[in-house]
Parts: structure tokens; C-alpha cells; sequence
């Protein structure tokens, strides 16, 4: 028997287009370097992420500070409101948002296979997270009790009390467990010190840490041929 865990943005689905698309929309112009605009932007993430999970800020206002700081380093023009008009429009994005036909097949392939139980590790505000859960159809593979929010366990990623609570929720072994996440301190740090596996998708090309995960790939190709592998 074996667990497998997946983070939710960037991982299930890639995010990163959707959120330079929709501050290209705002702001009437091209964005000439999309992986400082992504890289600035996830820094600028990591940042609130404790507020955003106790509920202290909203994920709207949080996304419209990102988007303005991301601007203002950037020296994109920019008007105050739109951090905020660009975090609607990307929300308006996310409406739309779909699991890749290989994801598909992959997650059609674990769920069919009795040996393999299927959880989610995400990280944010609870209405926000459920809403992907709601809008990428993820209850077609995963039990809704196996799916943890940080923003409700009130812990937040890496603490290892998550990864001990789906240890606990699908009866496994810390060996038995994989974590498939793209964020190297959020998701794979806690998942080594929890005596998990681990797949990386660094897709920002970060230069190699001295923990290495199990497995690391780049691109959403590379990731879902390792999965029909795994
Ligand atoms: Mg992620």
C-alpha cells in the first residue's frame, strides 16, 4: 500500500500563466520576462502566507499587494488599484481553470489501482482552496476527507504535524508516502523530514539544494510521465 499526497497550485494545475496573463490584461502591456515577474511574484507570497491562513487578510487583498509589489520592482506602471483589479481578473481566470488530459490519465490510473490512496496537502485561505477543489472536479479522485487546507488546521506547511495527520487519515507509514509538490521549503522540506518521498517540479529551474527529493522534474510533461511511472 502506498499514499500519494499532492499540493494543489502549480502542481495539479499550472498556475503561473494565469497570473501574468491576467496582470498583462490590467495593466495594457506586455510582460517581457515572465520568470522574474513569477519569481518576484512567489517570493512576495511567502511573505503573508501565516496571515492568509488565520484569516487575517483575504486572499484578494493579499494577491492585489503581490501584484502591486511585483509591479513596483518590475518598474511596470501601475496604479494602486491595480494589485487588486489584477487579482480579479485572475480569479476570473481560475474559473476556467482545468487538470490537464495527462493529469487526468494519471490520476484515472491511481485511483483504479487498490494499492494507492490519494490525498491533497494546500496551502492557503479554506473557501479558496475548496473552490479549486470545486472548479478542477478533484472529487472524481479524491475523498474529501483526505484533503487538507492549511488555512483550516491552522498549521501551516512544512510543519511535519501535517504530514503525521494524513499519515493518521490513510492508516500509512511515513515510508509508504509520497508528496508531489512544486515549492522546495513548503512541500519538500516537510515531507523529508517527515521520512516521506518526494517529486519536485521545480519549475523556476532553482539550483539543486543539498536535500535532494526522490525525484525532481521541470515541466508539467515531465512530471506527469514520472506519475505513470511511479
Ligand atoms: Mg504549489
Amino acid at each position: 500500500m502506498r499514499g500519494i499526497v499532492f499540493d494543489i497550485d502549480d502542481t495539479l494545475y499550472c498556475r503561473q500563466d494565469m497570473l501574468v496573463k491576467a496582470a498583462e490584461a490590467v495593466l495594457g502591456v506586455k510582460v517581457s520576462d515572465w520568470s522574474r515577474f513569477i519569481a518576484i511574484f512567489y517570493e512576495k507570497s511567502d511573505i503573508n502566507m501565516a496571515a492568509l491562513e488565520s484569516g487575517e487578510i483575504t486572499t484578494r487583498d493579499i494577491n492585489g499587494w503581490r501584484y502591486n509589489e511585483t509591479f513596483r520592482l518590475l518598474g511596470l506602471p501601475y496604479k494602486p488599484d491595480d494589485g487588486v483589479l489584477a487579482a480579479d481578473a485572475y480569479l476570473e481566470l481560475q474559473s476556467h481553470m482545468a487538470l490537464s488530459e495527462d493529469m487526468k490519465k494519471a490520476l484515472d490510473r491511481f485511483a483504479s489501482d487498490k494499492d494507492t490512496k490519494l490525498a491533497i496537502l494546500t496551502a492557503g485561505e479554506s473557501k479558496h482552496q475548496w473552490n479549486k477543489v470545486d472548479m478542477l472536479g478533484l472529487d472524481k479522485w479524491f475523498d474529501r476527507q483526505n484533503v487538507i487546507v492549511t488555512g483550516e488546521a491552522g498549521i501551516s506547511k512544512p510543519d511535519v504535524r501535517l504530514c503525521r495527520m494524513l499519515e493518521n487519515k490513510l492508516g500509512l507509514e511515513p515510508g509508504e508516502l509520497w508528496m508531489i509538490g512544486d515549492n522546495y521549503d513548503k512541500d519538500i522540506t516537510g515531507a523529508i523530514d517527515s521520512g516521506w518521498h518526494s517529486v519536485w517540479i521545480n519549475r523556476r529551474c532553482l539550483p539543486a539544494p543539498e536535500r535532494m527529493p526522490d525525484i525532481e522534474v521541470r515541466t508539467d510533461e515531465e512530471l506527469t510521465k514520472v506519475l505513470i511511472e511511479l
